[in-house]
C-alpha cells in the first residue's frame, strides 16, 4: 500500500477482542491494509473516520490469531510511525494479583516489569543506539488523560499499579505469581513488552489502558474447568464484567484523545533519542536510524 500520513496522530492498539468491539452498527471504519516494514508485515490498520483514530489489533483482526510471544511488535510499531502516529493508547487485559481490584475494572498502570524471555526488544540491533531512560515507563500525559476519563466515568481509576509482562503463551504458575508479587507487581499480562519500549525508541508517546480479566493463579481458589477460557480462572458473572469493560475501551480511548488533542505534546517522549541526535549519530529521518542487517 502507499504510505500516507492519515488520521490525527493517535492510535489505539487493541487486544484479541478489539476489532469486534469497534464494529458497532454505523461505525465508519476505513481499512488501510498492512504496512510492509524492514521487520516484516504489520497487522492490518484501520482508520476510525469519525474521530481520526488509527486502530490496530495486535493479535489479528479475527481474534487471537497470533499469541503474545509471536506478535511482530517491531513491524506494528514501525507501521504506526509510518502513518504519522505520535501517541499510542495500548489496551491489554491482564490478570490481577491484587484482590482489591475487581474483574472488569479499568486500570492505568504506572510501570512495568519485563519477565519476557525471547522477543525482539529493540529496533537498534548492533547499532549502538537505544540507551534510553525508562522513568516514567509510560507517557505521563496520556496516562493522566486516561485516568481523568476513567474517574469521570467510573468514579475511580487505579493508576499506581505495576504490570508484569510474562512470555507466554502459557499462564503462570502459583510460585511465579508469588515471585511477581514479591517484586511489587500487581497485574500480570503478556503484551506491553516490548511494545512500550519500541514506541519510545521511535519517540512516540505510549500508555496502556488495562482491564482486569481474571485473578492470577493462587489469588483466589478456582477449580480447574477444562475446555473454557482460562480453564476456570473466570466465572460467568466475571465474564460479563470483562465484556462490559472491553466494550467501554474504545470510548475511553477516544475521550482521552480528545482531551489530549487540545493540549500541546509537552511530555519528554518525543526526545528519547535526543542524545544521539545531538551527537550526530542520527538524522531527521527516523527511518534511517534503523539499518537492518548492517554492522
Ligand atoms: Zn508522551
Amino acid at each position: 500500500m502507499p504510505i500516507n500520513e492519515v488520521g490525527n496522530g493517535f492510535a489505539l492498539i487493541g487486544g484479541s477482542m478489539g476489532f469486534k468491539t469497534l464494529q458497532s452498527p454505523g461505525a465508519n471504519i476505513r481499512e488501510l491494509g498492512r504496512v510492509e516494514t524492514p521487520f516484516g508485515s504489520s497487522q492490518p490498520l484501520y482508520l476510525l473516520v469519525d474521530n481520526g483514530l488509527i486502530y490496530m489489533s495486535r493479535h489479528g483482526i479475527h481474534g487471537y490469531e497470533v499469541s503474545a510471544p509471536f506478535v511482530n511488535y517491531r513491524a506494528n510499531i514501525w507501521a504506526l510511525k509510518e502513518l504519522g502516529v505520535e501517541r499510542i493508547i495500548a489496551w491489554s487485559g491482564p490478570a490481577s494479583m491484587d484482590e482489591l481490584l475487581d474483574i472488569g475494572e479499568i486500570v492505568v498502570p504506572a510501570d512495568v516489569i519485563d519477565e519476557t524471555k525471547a522477543r525482539k526488544y529493540t529496533f537498534y540491533e548492533n547499532l549502538g543506539l537505544g540507551f534510553i531512560r525508562q522513568n516514567p515507563a509510560f507517557c505521563p500525559c496520556i496516562s493522566e488523560a486516561l485516568v481523568q476519563v476513567c474517574v469521570e466515568r467510573f468514579g475511580r481509576c487505579a493508576s499506581d499499579r505495576v504490570y508484569v509482562c510474562t512470555e507466554g503463551p502459557r499462564l503462570e504458575t502459583v510460585a511465579e505469581i508469588r515471585k511477581y508479587k514479591m517484586f511489587g507487581g500487581n497485574l500480570v499480562g503478556m503484551t506491553l513488552v516490548p511494545e512500550a519500549f519500541l514506541a519510545k525508541e521511535l519517540e512516540m508517546c505510549y500508555a496502556p489502558l488495562c482491564y482486569i480479566t481474571n485473578y492470577a493463579e493462587g489469588v483466589r481458589t478456582r477449580e480447574f474447568r477444562p475446555g473454557v477460557l482460562f480453564e476456570g480462572l473466570l466465572d460467568d458473572n466475571e465474564r460479563h464484567a470483562v465484556d462490559a469493560a472491553v466494550a467501554a475501551l474504545p470510548e475511553i480511548a477516544v475521550a482521552a484523545m480528545e482531551l489530549l488533542s487540545n493540549k500541546p505534546r509537552d511530555c519528554k517522549c518525543g526526545k528519547s533519542m535526543e542524545r544521539y541526535r545531538r551527537r550526530g549519530d542520527i538524522g531527521d529521518d527516523w527511518r534511517t536510524w534503523i539499518t537492518v542487517g548492517e554492522k
